[in-house]
C-alpha cells in the first residue's frame, strides 16, 4: 500500500463536547504536530501502566483474570473492521495450549483507512502498553507489532520507541517485543494471512480452522488485535470499564477513531464518539468542499449510503444497520456530486479484483468477471441485462473463498449498484458520461488519500 503518513497539524484539534459529556480526545490526547510521543511524555499524560498483583509487571493470573473482566465489562469491540468482543477473543487464547503470543496488527490494508498508521507512528507507546496488558491477561510472553512496509514513518517511530523502552526500568518484566512489517496487499493483515506470513511463509489467507486463537503462530495460541482496539486496552487498564463506557452506545461503547476523506476542507483521522453524527464529524472536517452525491462507510468492503439518505445519519451500528452499512475500520469517504459513481466503482472493482490471492476460483474468477462487467457498463459496452448478470455473478463468488476479500468486494459492488442506480442505466444505454474521465476522488494505492490529511478530534 502506498498511501502516504499523515501530514503534521497546523492548529490545535478542535474538541465539540455534548453538555455533560467527558470530553475527547482519549487516544488522540497529546497528538503532536510533529514527531511521535516519547516515552517520557507518554508517561507523563498517561501514567504508568497499573501492576500486576505482586506488584510487578508480570503475568500473575489473579491480575490476568482482573484485566480480562475489565476488558469484558467495557465491551470493547475489536477495531480492525469485524467489531468482534474483544474479551471473547482473550478470553479463548488464554484457554488455550501452550504460551500465547500477542501480535498487534497495523497491516491496514484498507486504501481509505490511514488510522493505524496514525497510531503507530505519533502514538507508538500506547499501542505498545495496549500489548503488554493484552500479553499479561492472555500469558503471553512475545509481543509482535506488525506494521504495513509502505508506511516508512510508522516503522521508524516504532523502531525509536522499542528501543526507549529497552532502556526503561519495566522492560525486563514486559514480554519480549519485536517489530516486522507486513506487504501493502489488502487481505495481508487478514489474520490467518499474518500468521502464515509471520511463520515464514507468503502473507495469503489460509484455510481455517485451526484459528489463531487455537494454534496460531508457532502452533501457539495467538491473539491478534487491531493496533487502535490496544490502545484502547491500554486506557481501559488505566481508567477502567465504567470510565470507557462513558462514552458511545450501550452496545458499541467508548470512541474510535475514523479516517474522513474526501471533498472535505480538512481530510483525515478523528477520534469520535461511537453515535456522533456524520454531519458533526463532517463539520469537524472543516465542512465540504463540493456537493456530496454519496458516503462510502467501512471502506471497500463497506456500503455506500446516497443523496437523501444521508440525512441524519448517526456512526453507529444500530444507527448504519438499516442502510446495510458500518463503520468497519472507521472509513467515512465522501463522493462528490462531480465525480461518476460508475466509472468509481469500476475502478476499484478492477483494484479489488487485483487484490486476490489467487488461491479460491470463486474468488479469482468471480471477482475478475465483476470487474470485467462492471467496466463494460461504464464503457457502454455492456449487453442487454447487464445488471442481472452482475448479482449472478455476485452470488456465485460470495462465500466461497478461504477468506472475507470476496464477499466484502461483492457487498460494496452491489451497494454501488443500488445506490448509483439511474447512473448505471444511464451508462449502459448510452455510454460514458463527461465525468469519467476525470480523475478518480475514491483513493486506490496509486492515487492515496489526500496528502494534507491531518488528525483531529471530535464529540458530538
Ligand atoms: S478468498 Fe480470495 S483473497 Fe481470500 S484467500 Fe481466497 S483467493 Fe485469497
Amino acid at each position: 500500500m502506498m498511501n502516504p503518513p499523515p501530514s503534521t497539524l497546523t492548529e490545535a484539534p478542535p474538541t465539540i463536547s455534548r453538555q455533560g459529556a467527558p470530553a475527547l480526545p482519549r487516544l488522540l490526547a497529546g497528538i503532536q504536530a510533529h514527531g511521535a510521543m516519547t516515552l517520557d511524555e507518554h508517561l507523563a499524560l498517561h501514567g504508568p501502566l497499573p501492576l500486576g498483583s505482586r506488584g510487578r509487571r508480570r503475568h500473575t493470573s489473579e491480575h490476568a483474570a482482573i484485566l480480562l473482566e475489565e476488558i469484558e465489562r467495557s465491551g470493547l469491540l475489536g477495531r480492525g473492521g469485524a467489531a468482534f468482543p474483544t474479551a471473547i477473543k482473550m478470553r479463548a487464547v488464554a484457554a488455550g495450549r501452550g504460551r500465547a503470543i500477542v501480535v498487534a496488527n497495523g497491516a491496514e490494508g484498507e486504501p481509505a483507512s490511514l488510522k493505524d498508521r496514525t497510531l503507530l507512528e505519533m502514538l507508538p507507546h500506547l499501542v505498545i502498553d495496549g500489548g503488554i496488558m493484552a500479553a499479561e491477561a492472555v500469558g503471553a510472553d512475545e509481543l509482535i507489532v506488525c506494521a504495513c512496509e509502505s508506511a516508512g514513518a510508522s516503522v521508524e517511530s516504532m523502531e525509536r520507541a522499542i528501543e526507549e523502552r529497552s532502556r526503561s526500568a519495566s522492560a525486563a518484566q514486559s514480554p519480549k517485543l519485536h517489530l516486522t512489517t507486513v506487504p501493502g496487499h489488502y487481505v495481508a493483515g487478514q489474520e490467518s494471512a499474518l500468521v502464515n506470513y509471520l511463520g515464514g511463509g507468503e502473507a495469503k489467507p489460509t484455510f481455517t480452522p485451526p484459528m489463531p486463537f487455537e494454534q496460531g503462530l508457532a502452533r501457539r495460541p495467538t491473539l491478534i488485535n487491531n493496533v487502535e482496539t490496544l490502545a484502547h486496552i491500554a486506557l481501559i487498564a488505566r481508567h477502567g470499564a465504567p470510565w470507557f463506557r462513558q462514552l458511545g452506545t450501550p452496545t458499541q461503547p467508548g470512541s474510535t477513531l475514523v479516517t474522513l476523506s474526501g471533498p472535505v476542507a480538512h481530510p483525515g483521522v478523528y477520534e469520535i464518539e461511537h453515535g456522533a453524527s456524520l454531519s458533526s464529524l463532517i463539520d469537524a472536517g472543516g465542512g465540504t468542499t463540493a456537493r456530496i452525491r454519496a458516503a462510502l462507510l467501512g471502506g471497500y468492503a463497506g456500503a455506500w449510503i446516497g443523496g437523501e439518505r444521508l440525512r441524519g445519519v448517526a456512526l453507529s451500528k444500530e444507527h448504519l444497520a438499516p442502510h446495510g452499512a458500518s463503520l468497519g475500520a472507521g472509513v467515512v469517504l465522501l463522493l462528490s456530486e462531480d465525480a461518476c459513481p460508475v466509472a468509481e466503482t469500476a475502478r476499484v472493482g478492477r483494484w479489488l479484483a487485483g487484490q486476490s490471492t489467487h488461491q479460491c476460483g470463486p474468488c479469482v474468477h468471480g471477482l475478475d468477471a465483476l470487474a470485467s462487467a462492471i467496466e463494460e457498463v461504464a464503457g457502454g459496452t455492456a449487453q442487454p441485462r447487464a445488471s442481472e448478470r452482475i448479482e449472478r455473478l455476485a452470488s456465485l463468488t460470495t462465500r466461497r473463498g478461504a477468506c472475507a476479500h470476496p464477499d466484502g468486494a461483492v457487498k460494496l459492488l452491489l451497494s454501488a449498484l443500488e445506490t448509483f442506480e439511474s447512473e448505471f442505466s444511464d451508462h449502459a444505454r448510452h455510454g460514458p458520461c463527461d465525468a469519467c474521465s476525470r480523475p478518480s476522488e475514491l483513493p486506490l494505492p496509486a492515487r492515496p488519500i489526500a496528502e494534507e490529511a491531518s488528525r483531529r478530534t471530535l464529540l458530538r
